[in-house]
């Protein structure tokens, strides 16, 4: 039984030549994209994935000020250069799966929910993801760990009595 899990990457969604898709956070912290989402593969989640505009919005910009594919001219892939203010934002409940499309989230009802990680390149946005847990297995998990913490402080238990045991028969000799 896996645990609770959160995925969170937010910042400039980028790609060095021919490497994996990347994230760099306000602070400057690079993350793998594909690396992250990989940690999820074939869990259940709710997932959100979407492009963050500047706040206060910028509406005199491609994407409210989210994509930096202006500066350069007259080609974006979340199209910005025919609808500059798109935004992206796909949400939904899934499992994650990676086919030859891309990465999805396949839905109880078996639809695909597509995430189209190439809108995101070259964008201000934000993954979030959190992994869907069975209570009740959760409940069964939970209680085995706290049985072995149990145990664990039975053997600790005797492991004193012992100790006092023989501090006893140490003092004994001295009286
Ligand atoms: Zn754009």
């Amino acid at each position: 039984m896996e645990g609770f899990d959160t995925l969170v990457v937010e910042g400039l969604f980028y790609r060095e030549e021919g490497g994996p898709l990347l994230s760099r956070s306000v602070d400057g912290k690079v993350s793998n994209v594909t690396e992250q989402l990989d940690r999820m593969k074939g869990r259940e989640l709710q997932l959100a994935m979407h492009h963050l505009p500047d706040y206060p919005l910028a509406a005199n910009r491609w994407g409210g000020g989210c994509c930096l594919w202006q500066a350069t001219g007259n080609y974006c892939p979340a199209g910005h250069h025919e609808n500059p203010s798109f935004l992206l934002s796909v949400s939904g409940r899934g499992v994650l799966r990676q086919t030859e499309d891309g990465w999805c989230l396949e839905t109880f009802e078996g639809t695909h929910i597509g995430m189209p990680l190439n809108q995101m390149e070259g964008h201000m946005g934000r993954i979030a993801a959190v992994t869907i847990i069975d209570l009740e297995k959760m409940k069964d998990s939970m209680s085995s760990v706290d049985l072995e913490k149990v145990d664990t402080l039975g053997v600790q238990a005797k492991q004193l009595q012992d100790i006092l045991s023989q501090l006893q028969e140490l003092t004994k000799g001295i009286s």
